[in-house]
């Protein structure tokens, strides 16, 4: 995993101790729990402790919160190293990752020292962003004109919230949630929308359905109910019917996170290939001697280059966005990602033949966690659409992510 980009000695020991901590705390513990049929047994609070335990739930963190101030670059290699092991477990912390980042860069000092301190104590800390709702879709990512349905009324001292989000990773877990709600119905989600913070124990908020996925199981996606939720005006985060832009500022981060889930996914398959291709033996010589699929193993190697190398790039330009970021770099890279994942998924059951059908070689599940990221982050193809408005200035001012 290591690249260009690696540079220093603390980079590489957190990478050694996120690979150590898969090894001993996520792999072993994936299988069985993936298996479980109800999705909320699927979650693992000690995979979260023990994650807190060696430092990496708060890894993003500033020092002076108790967190290791890890840059973007360096979160999207341990992201992706996390996703090898499991990828539900990858995007709990993911989640976490970018939702800390986002806190750091638009709270208030007053929120953050609220907040921080707590969440940084809290061996269960997990963070949400709820913004999708059942009617409202890819519609966040490209800026129609239309409002969100969970809004927000103005009332003494602070908000009243109501309405309903939907597929939130996290959604049951996290201790602090980012909500981004209508605040003038009169506007779009783009210009009428405000992000607020909402703490897990709000009177008027609860948990509505966990989300029973195909893949992806070790992460618990569910619904957030709000019923006359009160808000304080306190917990505005960056402006009132300025929620898009605090989102819009830090889509980079939450793409290429994105985008290094899925890569984990496939690096593990592509493992799987290669392992497999040398063990079985069909027409009197391992598979890995027949030049077709030695030659499609390289192809996949391939695909999982390219995606790596985008997604570091964009992970350094999201930090360093003077030296030639646009909007592109905020939506093609997950997109990358993820159709590599989809063909090397498709590609690894292939040489697996009818075992790679049979739970018991584990490339199913890789299968079922693969599809995660065609929709999640943003379906492909509106991210396809959102850098092409980018690229051709048709959307000045996109409401969603990139
Ligand atoms: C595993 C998972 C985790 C998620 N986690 C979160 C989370 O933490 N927080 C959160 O807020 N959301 C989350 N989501 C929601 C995710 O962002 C949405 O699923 C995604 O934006 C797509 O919306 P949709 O599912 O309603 O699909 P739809 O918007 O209904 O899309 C259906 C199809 O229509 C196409 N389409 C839609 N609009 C257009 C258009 N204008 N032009 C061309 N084609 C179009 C799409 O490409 C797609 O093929 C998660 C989703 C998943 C699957």
């Amino acid at each position: 995993m290591e690249d260009m980009f690696v540079l220093g000695g603390d980079q590489r020991a957190i990478l050694q101790t996120v690979e150590r901590f898969v090894k001993e705390e996520v792999a072993p513990r994936s299988p069985v729990l993936d298996a479980h049929k109800d999705p909320q047994d699927c979650f693992s609070w000690e995979i979260v402790e023990k994650a807190h335990e060696v430092g990496i739930r708060t890894m993003t963190l500033a020092e002076k919160w108790g967190g290791l101030g890890v840059d973007s670059l360096t979160t999207a290699m341990v992201v992706e190293e996390l996703a090898t092991g499991d990828m539900g477990v990858s995007v709990v912390m993911a989640q976490t990752f970018k939702i800390a980042q986002i806190m750091q860069k638009a709270f208030s000092e007053e929120q953050q020292a609220r907040v921080f301190p707590a969440f940084a104590k809290d061996p269960r800390g997990v963070l949400a962003i709820g913004a999708t709702e059942p009617g409202n879709g890819s519609d966040k990512n490209t800026a129609q004109p239309v409002p969100y349905r969970t809004s927000a009324a103005k009332v003494t001292g602070g908000w009243s919230i109501n309405g309903l989000k939907h597929f939130i990773s996290n959604g049951n877990r996290a201790s602090h949630y980012l909500l981004l709600v209508q605040t003038d119905k009169t506007k779009t989600m783009a210009d009428g929308s405000t992000m607020f913070l909402v703490e897990r124990d709000r009177p008027g908020f609860t948990i509505g359905r966990v989300h029973d996925k195909m893949g992806e199981r070790l992460a618990n996606n569910a619904e957030l109910v709000f019923q006359d939720c009160f808000v304080p005006d306190e917990n505005v985060v960056g402006g009132v019917d300025k929620g898009a832009s605090v989102l819009a500022d830090f889509s980079p981060q939450s793409n290429v996170y994105a985008g290094a889930s899925v890569l984990g996914v496939a690096v593990a398959l592509h493992n799987k290939a290669v392992e497999w291709a040398k063990l079985r033996v069909q027409g009197g010589k391992p598979l890995v001697e027949h030049d077709g699929i030695r030659a499609q193993l390289a192809e996949m190697r391939m695909l999982i280059d390219a995606s790596r190398s985008y997604i570091h790039r964009a992970a350094w330009l999201a930090d360093h966005k003077e030296h030639g970021w646009d909007r592109t770099w905020g939506a093609l890279p997950k997109a990358m990602a993820a159709q590599a994942a989809w063909k090397i998924a498709t590609w690894c059951l292939e040489i697996h033949g009818g075992y790679g059908y049979m739970k018991e070689t584990g490339v199913e599940k890789l299968v079922r966690d693969a599809a995660a990221f065609l929709h999640s982050d943003g379906v492909n193809r509106t991210l396809f659409l959102k850098a092409a408005n980018a690229m051709f200035g048709l959307l000045p001012n996109p409401g969603g992510k990139a």
